[in-house]
């Protein structure tokens, strides 16, 4: 059940829907318990993931906010939804590194598991009928996806925004292996971290389990049909609010 009535549908994604309010610069973001896979060729539910996401989300988001990032959070009037500053999404997915896995692995050859040496930040474009290619920072810049300016300022707030997240969850007894950001513009052009933080866009790995499949407690569960995604994202929601509590 909403808390509010929704306005129009403004646009329903994977894993969200967004809708308009009374007010024209919020919006009303709704988490859903859809899971898609490998572009949407593997689509499924996740029981709960709605709610469950809306409230790890909420909490990185305050949570970030509280140490200097802007983000495009309001608050969350029900359990499922968020209120969000209506921002333009820049069309890139910013995902940061800290350990070697998924497209990376497949890419470069570098073995599951590797620490890399410092914190990789890399751009992909958000286009679905073009499968999110990675780009080089000379194609964004060709494509005009964000001036020079921007995608410097990108590369620090990730990077800064990976700090803190690696710590939060290293003090949750997760590994935080990778995750993919998305920014948006205000009208003023300030550049505010939007989207959502959770289980469906970071890869985490429990520090109390050594066997690679056990520890995963992320997306990959459902990509890799390990079983048990929803204890999984239960467990990090869990520790995401008791390591809150003591902050
Ligand atoms: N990711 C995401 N949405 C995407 C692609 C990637 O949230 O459309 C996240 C993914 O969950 C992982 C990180 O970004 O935490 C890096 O993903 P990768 O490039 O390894 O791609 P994947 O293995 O998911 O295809």
């Amino acid at each position: 059940m909403s808390a509010q009535p929704a306005g129009q549908k403004l646009y329903e994604g994977k894993a969200k829907i967004l809708y308009t309010t009374d007010d024209p610069n919020i919006l009303l973001t709704r988490f859903k318990d859809d899971a898609t896979a490998f572009n949407a060729q593997k689509r499924g539910s996740i029981i709960g993931k709605g709610e469950m996401n809306c409230a790890i989300s909420t909490h990185l988001f305050q949570m970030l906010e509280g140490q200097g990032v802007k983000t495009h959070f309001i608050d969350r009037p029900s359990a499922n939804e968020m209120r969000v500053k209506s921002v333009q999404i820049v069309p890139l997915e910013v995902v940061v590194r800290n350990i070697a896995a998924g497209s990376l692995c497949q890419q470069t050859g570098i073995e599951l598991g590797t620490v890399l040496p410092q914190p990789l930040v890399e751009f992909y474009y958000k286009n679905d009928a073009l499968g999110d290619p990675l780009l080089t920072p000379d194609r964004l810049l060709l494509m005009a996806l964000a001036t020079p300016a921007q995608v410097s300022y990108l590369q620090t707030m990730a990077l800064q925004i990976n700090r803190i997240l690696t710590d939060f969850f290293d003090h949750c007894g997760i590994t935080l292996v990778d995750f993919k950001l998305e920014f948006g513009l205000m009208p003023d052009g300030t550049l505010l971290l939007a989207d959502e933080i959770s289980p469906d866009t970071c890869r985490l790995w429990n520090q109390a389990e050594t066997d690679p499949d056990r520890r995963v407690m992320d997306k990959d569960r459902f990509r890799r049909d390990l079983g048990a995604v929803e204890d999984a994202y239960r467990q990090v929601l869990e520790r995401v609010l008791a390591q809150s509590v003591q902050l």
